[in-house]
This record gives structure tokens, C-alpha cells and sequence, in this order.
């Protein structure tokens, strides 16, 4: 008998009519003799929904409160999905986050995962249940309630596939697995029969959000591969695995774009030993994590420094910085919210000469302006103005597929 972990999505469980048809996939896979934890996420939009209610209240909302309101959504999911595998006539249990012990640090919000203790689980499937787990919701070691971040039921499922020592983690989705680029912006993108873990956690950190970043460090520390798949649509899917002999050769294996950018620039710096050390120390001392980082040439012995943070910190970081401007002497600071991280990802990258080249070529001949580049061994990314960021993603998944092998092809977006 296999342990199967299956995680369903928002989009998956959005309706009754979703979630019954959910419960029959459970149910066909609990026929064959399999023992199932099934992970779900909050219907589609509630979790907006109930985000939107506490900014109207409040403009700072406490991180404890947002993860006692938020943690709800996801609780509705399992009751209703266990409620309909009931009426199907199998024996299923809900469970929450606390219920399967999954404890995380205090960072509300966005908190990690410490360790899960899985004896509940494995006691409810050795009772010949179903279980149905909350996605996203983790308790801290004060017994708070916490949520992982948006997207986090992903992170849940591997987890809890890593805890009891199942095979693999299936991640069901809107769309037919892991593709070349965001099939809603590039319906004719290639989908990926397999993607290295390096890979997909480079992807997913740089924007693509098919797969919760968190998920694939688990799955890549603990050595578990993740299929993702089409809820409704069938398919081959992708499979998320350490990179093997055998697997295809691309130079890149994905385009993509993040729109959580903002760049702050100070103006007229005095280019003398320690100024960047006084501005990165401030930055940092408030906690607001940079990203890219670029030091014009002086001139008269002035430059101009611009660095890029999340927008969510943008204009504190703006106030922060005209302080500091003051007190260094500098000109001015400007905060540019306009702009998006357009990324191409490859392990491939690493033997393959003139993909930078390649990538700022094709931008060029869009008439695409690059305002700052970063790199690193498997990715290249570049900020641009925000209204390029489709095109952008979509000329570059052209530039790059041409080098691939023809498999897939079919964006599945059912
Ligand atoms: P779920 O609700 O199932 O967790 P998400 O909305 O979080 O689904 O993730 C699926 C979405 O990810 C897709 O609808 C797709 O638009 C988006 N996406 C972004 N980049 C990619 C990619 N490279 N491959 C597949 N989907 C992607
Ligand atoms: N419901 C949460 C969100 O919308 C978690 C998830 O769907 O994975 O972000
Ligand atoms: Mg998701």
C-alpha cells in the first residue's frame, strides 16, 4: 500500500461543483488501495476576500490577526472536501494545521516551517481514514496560529510528504504542469516534462508562482520529487526532481517576471570611502532586503546609487533614505514603482557562452530599455518598465524555446 500526498489548489476547489469532482478524484485514488493526505488550499479568492476586510478596517493590520483571519479560508476548504467524500461514502477526517503538528517560527505571515510532527497523520490513516489538511496554516511554539505566506499550501504538502515518508508530492493545479513561461501570458508556452530543483526554486522565487518557493528547498533538502499536474485536465504533467543524467539539455528552462519591484535612487552622493556602507547598514537595519544594486560613475565627485526592494517597503525605504541624504549631503532620492524583474533560468546557462548577449539582444530589438542587470550561475535577470513585462516574457520564451527539444507544446489551462 503507497502513501500518496496530493495538494489541491484554490482554483481546483473554488466551487461545491470543484470540490465534488475533487472528492471523486480522492475517491478513485483511495479504490486502488492507496492511503491519501490530501492538502487543500482556500476556495479561489477567499483568501483575498478576507485580506481585503482587514485592510478596510485597518491600514496595519497585526500579522497575529491576519494569520488568525486568513488561516480560516483554508479551513472551510478541508470541512467541505471531507464533507463531500463523505456523501461518497468514505471515511475522511478533516484536519487543521495545529491537528498535524505543523509548528513554525513566530514570523506571522510568512512564517517557516521548524518541524512537523507527524504522529496524528499516521495514526488517522492507520484508522483507515482520509485525511483532509489544511494547507498554509502552521502554530507557533506560543500556540499562535501562522500562516506560510501566500501560496504556502504547497509548502504544506511537501512538507508533510517529507515527514512521513511518502514518495512524492502531487501538486494539482489550473494548469497542465510547469511551462516554459506563465501560459496565461504565453498560451503557446512549451510545458517541461521534468525541471531540476535549482531550476524550479530560481523560477519560483523569481515570480512564477505555480510552486511556492518554500516548497521546492523542502523538496530538494529532504529529496522529494513533486509531480504538478491538471486538476481537470489530465496530462503528463512535470516532474520537480534533482537533476539527472538523462534529463534534456536546455540552456534556459524558464522566462519570468515579478512585478514586486520598486527602485530608490539617491541623487548626487558624495563618492567617498563608507557612503554605501551608511546606506545599506540604514536599509538593513529596518529590515527591508535589496535585491540589485547599481553605483553610476562619479562625476565631479558625485554619483548616483539605485537599489531595489520589495514595493511593499518601497516608500518607508524612500523616507528612510531622504533622511540619510541629509546627513551624507546628497542631492535627492527618487522611487520608481514602474518597473518589473524579468528573468531567464537555466542550469544550462552555466557551459552555454553569449546568453546574456542573447537576452539583452532580443530585448533590444523589442526596443526594450534595461534599467539594471543582475546574474548568477543559472539566471540572468533584468528590471524594465513594467508595461514590457508581457511582451518581454513572451519574446524571450520565442528566443529561448527554439534551443529546446519539441515535446508538450499544449498549455493546458483548463
Ligand atoms: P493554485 O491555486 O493551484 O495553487 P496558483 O495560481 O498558485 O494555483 O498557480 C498556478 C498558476 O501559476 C497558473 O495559473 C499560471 O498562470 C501561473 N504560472 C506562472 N508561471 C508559470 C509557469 N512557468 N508554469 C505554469 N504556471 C505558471
Ligand atoms: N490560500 C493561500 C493563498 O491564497 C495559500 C495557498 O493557496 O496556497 O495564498
Ligand atoms: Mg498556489
Amino acid at each position: 500500500m503507497a502513501l500518496v500526498i496530493q495538494k489541491y489548489g484554490g482554483t481546483s476547489v473554488g466551487n461545491l461543483k470543484k470540490i465534488r469532482e475533487v472528492a471523486k478524484r480522492v475517491a478513485e485514488r483511495a479504490d486502488q488501495g492507496d492511503q491519501l493526505v490530501v492538502v487543500v488550499s482556500a476556495m479561489e479568492g477567499e483568501t483575498d476576500r478576507l485580506l481585503e476586510m482587514a485592510y478596510e478596517l485597518t491600514d496595519q493590520p497585526e500579522g497575529r490577526e491576519i494569520d488568525q483571519l486568513l488561516a480560516n479560508g483554508e479551513s472551510i476548504s478541508i470541512s467541505l472536501l471531507t464533507l463531500a467524500l463523505h456523501s461518497l461514502g468514505y471515511k475522511a477526517k478533516s484536519l487543521t494545521g495545529r491537528q498535524v503538528g505543523i509548528i513554525t517560527d513566530t514570523h506571522h505571515t510568512n512564517a517557516r516551517i521548524i518541524r512537523v510532527d507527524a504522529d496524528k497523520i499516521r495514526r488517522t490513516l492507520e484508522e483507515g481514514f482520509i485525511c483532509v489538511v489544511a494547507g498554509f496554516q502552521g502554530m507557533s511554539p506560543s500556540d499562535d496560529v501562522t500562516t506560510l505566506g501566500r501560496g504556502g499550501s504547497d509548502t504544506t504538502a511537501v512538507a508533510l510528504a517529507a515527514a512521513t515518508g511518502a514518495e512524492a508530492c502531487e501538486i494539482y493545479t489550473d494548469v497542465g504542469g510547469v511551462y516554459m513561461a506563465d501560459p496565461s501570458v504565453v498560451p503557446e508556452a512549451r510545458r517541461l516534462e521534468a525541471i531540476a530543483y535549482d531550476e524550479m526554486l530560481e523560477l519560483a522565487s523569481l515570480g512564477a508562482k505555480v510552486l511556492h518557493a518554500r516548497s521546492v528547498e523542502f523538496a530538494k533538502r529532504y529529496g522529494v520529487p513533486i509531480f504538478v499536474k491538471s486538476t481537470f485536465g489530465g496530462g503528463q504533467g512535470t516532474m520537480v526532481v534533482e537533476k539527472q543524467p538523462g534529463m534534456e539539455e536546455v540552456t534556459v528552462a524558464g522566462v519570468t517576471s515579478s512585478k514586486d519591484q520598486a527602485k530608490v535612487t539617491i541623487l548626487g552622493v558624495p563618492d567617498r570611502p563608507g557612503v554605501a556602507a551608511l546606506i545599506f547598514e540604514a536599509v538593513a537595519e529596518h529590515h527591508v532586503v535589496v535585491d540589485m544594486i547599481v553605483q553610476n560613475v562619479s562625476e565631479d565627485g558625485l554619483t548616483d546609487i539605485s537599489f531595489t526592494v520589495s514595493r511593499n517597503d518601497a516608500v518607508r525605504t524612500q523616507e528612510l533614505m531622504r533622511k540619510l541624504a541629509e546627513e551624507i549631503g546628497a542631492r535627492d532620492v527618487s522611487l520608481d514603482t514602474g518597473i518589473v524583474k524579468v528573468s531567464i533560468v537555466g542550469a544550462g546557462m552555466r557551459s552555454a557562452p553569449g546568453v546574456a548577449a542573447r537576452m539583452f539582444r532580443t530585448l533590444a530589438d523589442e526596443g526594450i530599455n534595461i534599467m539594471m542587470i543582475s546574474t548568477s550561475e543559472i539566471k540572468i535577470s533584468c528590471i524594465i518598465e513594467e508595461q514590457h513585462a508581457d511582451p518581454a516574457v513572451r519574446i524571450l520564451h520565442k528566443a529561448f524555446e527554439e534551443d529546446a527539444p519539441a515535446i508538450g507544446g499544449e498549455a493546458d489551462t483548463s
